[in-house]
C-alpha cells in the first residue's frame, strides 16, 4: 500500500528533469589536486588522505521497477558488474562509514568491501551491522571488520539534557577519525518514511525486497583529517538524509575548530522543516557540497537527471542564503572531484 502511494506520487510529479538549477553550475571537474572529494553519486563520497581514506557508502546498482528509469523498484539485487565498472579502486580506504541501511545506501556495500575496498573497516548502526553480518555469515575475517557505533554516538542536545558529545573512532594509521551523531531520516512522501524499522539481530533470509532494507538508527558523521601531530586539518560533516533540526547536528568540539566542508543530502529536503537552513546557520561551513540529488531509479551515468519531484534549485537558493558570501557551493555530477579549500592558517 505504501509503495503504491510512492509510485502514484512520482507519476504525479511528472517526468524526470534535466539537471538545470538556474545560475548555479553543476560541477563537472574530473581532475583535481588532492586533497579532493570524489563524488560517486547518491550518498557515495571517496576521500583519500595520507595514504588511507574515507568512503561514505556508495550506490551503483540503483535498480528501477521493470527497468523503467524513474520508477522505484520493489525487488532489489546488487549488480557486481555495474559496481566493477563504476567503483574506483579503493584499497587505500581504511574507514567505510554508513549513515543508514536503506537499499540505496547499503545494497552495494558488501560487494564493494569484497572487491574494491577490502581493507576498510565498516562503521554503522545496529541494523547496518546486522544486515552485513548476515551477508558475511561465512566469512569470519570480514565479520571482524564490522563495527556497531551506537556506543560512540553523539546525541542531540535538547532543552532538558546537555547531550552526549560522543567518542571519536580512529583509523589504524591514525590520520583519520570519525564520530557518529544520532540523526533522523526525512519522510519520502507526506513526511512518512516508507521503509522504517531496525534489525536487532541478523536477518535470516536474503533481503530481496526494498522493504527488507530497514532504516535502522540514522547516523550523521563528523570526520577529521589529521596531520602528523594528530591535529585536525579538515573537519567534515556528512548527512546522508535530510533531517529535522537539530538531529544530526555536530557536537561542539573543545578545540573550537570550525566545519570546513558540509555535505548535504538533497533527496527529500523539503519533507522536513528548516533543512538545510538551520544546519548551515549552526555549522557555518567553509564549503558546501550537495549530494544525493540525481535520479537513482534506473539512472544512466551518461544522462543524469534530477530525482523525480525534487526542487533542487529551491534547495540551492536556501543554501546560498545561509552561508557567508563567496562560500563555494558545489552540486557535483557523479564521478567528479571537488578540491578541498586550502587549510586554515593554523594548519599551514
Ligand atoms: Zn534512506
Amino acid at each position: 500500500m505504501r509503495y503504491l502511494w510512492l509510485v502514484l506520487a512520482l507519476l504525479l510529479c511528472g517526468c524526470l528533469s534535466k539537471p538545470q538549477v538556474g545560475a548555479h553550475q553543476l560541477w563537472s571537474g574530473k581532475d583535481a589536486a588532492e586533497p579532493a572529494l570524489h563524488y560517486l553519486g547518491v550518498g557515495g563520497w571517496l576521500l583519500p588522505w595520507h595514504g588511507e581514506g574515507v568512503l561514505f557508502a556508495p550506490s551503483f546498482t540503483n535498480p528501477a521497477l521493470a527497468g523503467i528509469t524513474g520508477l522505484p523498484p520493489v525487488k532489489v539485487k546488487s549488480d557486481p558488474v555495474k559496481i566493477q565498472q563504476m567503483m574506483p579502486d579503493a584499497r587505500f580506504v581504511s574507514m567505510l562509514l554508513v549513515g543508514h541501511a536503506h537499499y540505496d545506501h547499503l545494497l552495494d556495500v558488501s560487494d564493494v568491501i569484497k572487491n574494491q575496498a577490502p581493507n576498510a573497516k565498516i562503521y554503522g548502526s545496529e541494523t547496518v551491522v546486522n544486515i552485513l553480518q548476515y551477508q558475511f555469515r561465512d566469512d569470519p575475517q570480514r565479520l571482524s571488520r564490522l563495527h556497531n557505533v551506537l556506543a560512540q554516538i553523539a546525541s542531540v542536545p535538547d532543552m532538558s539534557r546537555p547531550g552526549d558529545s560522543g567518542k571519536w573512532i580512529y583509523s589504524d594509521s591514525g590520520y583519520i577519525r570519525a564520530k557518529p551523531i544520532r540523526s533522523m531520516h526525512a519522510g519520502h512522501i507526506f513526511g512518512v518514511d516508507l521503509l522504517p524499522g531496525i534489525y536487532e539481530s541478523p536477518p535470516t533470509e536474503p533481503l530481496n525486497n526494498v522493504r527488507d532494507w530497514r532504516l535502522g538508527t540514522p547516523v550523521a558523521w563528523l570526520v577529521d583529517l589529521l596531520d602528523d601531530q594528530k591535529k585536525p586539518v579538515y573537519r567534515i560533516h556528512y548527512q546522508d538524509s535530510a533531517a529535522t533540526p537539530p538531529w544530526g547536528f555536530p557536537p561542539r568540539e573543545p578545540d573550537g575548530k570550525r566545519i570546513d566542508v558540509e555535505i548535504l543530502c538533497a533527496g527529500s529536503w523539503h519533507q522536513v522543516y528548516h533543512y538545510p537552513a538551520a544546519l548551515l546557520d549552526f555549522t557555518k561551513p567553509r564549503m558546501v557540497l550537495i549530494g544525493h540529488w540525481e535520479n537513482f531509479f534506473g539512472n544512466k551515468p551518461d544522462d543524469v537527471r534530477i530525482i523525480p519531484g525534487l526542487d533542487l534549485k529551491g534547495m540551492v537558493d536556501i543554501v546560498r542564503r545561509h552561508v557567508a558570501p563567496k562560500t563555494p557551493v558545489y552540486t557535483p555530477l557523479p564521478f567528479t572531484k571537488i578540491p578541498l579549500p586550502a587549510p586554515q592558517a593554523s594548519h599551514l
